[in-house]
């Protein structure tokens, strides 16, 4: 049996919380317990917000806590070749067109529409038609320097793979049970901007292959998104890892922790004196 592959692959945005401790924490000690291996990988592609101080910041936390990974790490950034040559063959298959409404436009065109649907993460669904623009015009205005976003045709992508699922297991039970996909909840999703040739969903199926991870282990509030990463391993021959989604750690609030509403990052916590010990326990509190 091959070693299973794990990994942990956070955004340099910001400070690791609590939530992160739990995924990389539950990672690491199934790497152990399945005698697998544990790789970090750097998803910095976000030029705008992606920081090498924070990624520094990440390294020192995981330190601390006592973990080790593979050397060397890989960084999103470095491998944009990569990502433009599966970008390349979704393209190929006539999958991939540019659009160019703003944000604006799309909040617009929602507003007119009420009851237009959202997608699994409550931002709306691309409105706007393939159809409705010809691919002469795209072409004009990709040529004339407009800024666009590539997005993936979903409803053709469906009609080329068909049904799709994945094997969810769960980390307490160690039993595995079948998800089935369901990418058009998803619509039009933007695979790459102009100037940076990939966005999350594209470079975490490539870099899953590339990386030969068996285990994908992450916070339930991935789980959703797992549909389009199916699709796209498909349309791109790459293998399905396993999936678990964990459980994600709640605030005093209920809310789900996050850099964006300022949770108590680890760098914090330590300065107040937490142990590592302290932090394991939290962090897989109720877990399995
Ligand atoms: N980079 C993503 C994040 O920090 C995680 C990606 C993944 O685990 O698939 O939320």
């Amino acid at each position: 049996m091959p070693r299973p592959v794990f990994r942990f692959a956070p955004s340099p945005n910001g400070l690791l919380h609590l939530g992160h401790a739990r995924s990389v924490l539950l990672n690491a000690a199934l790497a152990r317990e399945g005698g697998g291996r544990l790789l970090l990988r750097i998803e910095d592609i976000d030029v705008e917000r992606c920081r090498p101080a924070f990624e520094a910041a990440i390294l020192e936390d995981l330190a601390w806590l006592g973990l080790d990974w593979e050397r060397p790490v890989r960084r999103q950034s470095e491998h944009f070749a990569d990502y433009e040559s599966a970008l390349a063959r979704l393209d190929a298959l006539g999958l991939v067109y540019p659009s160019f409404e703003s944000r604006g436009d799309i909040r617009r065109a929602v507003a007119a529409r009420p009851g237009w649907p959202g997608d699994p993460d409550g931002a709306p669904l691309f409105p706007f038609a393939r159809e409705a623009m010809s691919e002469a015009e795209r072409a004009r205005r990709v040529a004339a320097g407009e800024p666009y976003a590539l997005r993936l045709d979903m409803a053709q992508a469906v009609a080329l793979t068909g049904p799709l699922g994945w094997q969810e297991v769960d980390a307490a039970a160690g039993t595995a049970q079948h998800v089935a996909a369901e990418p058009l909840a998803w619509g039009d999703v933007i695979l790459a901007r102009k100037g940076v040739p990939t966005a999350y969903h594209l470079a975490v199926v490539v870099d899953d292959a590339l990386q030969g991870i068996s285990h994908v282990v992450r916070g339930a509030d991935l789980k959703a998104a797992t549909s389009v990463h199916r699709v796209l391993q498909a349309l791109l021959g790459l293998p399905a890892p396993l999936y678990t989604h964990h459980s994600l750690l709640l605030d005093a609030e209920g809310r789900k922790l996050s850099k964006s509403i300022g949770s108590q990052s680890l760098a914090a916590l330590r300065a107040g004196g937490i142990t590592p010990d302290e932090v394991r326990r939290r962090a897989l509190e109720g877990l399995r």
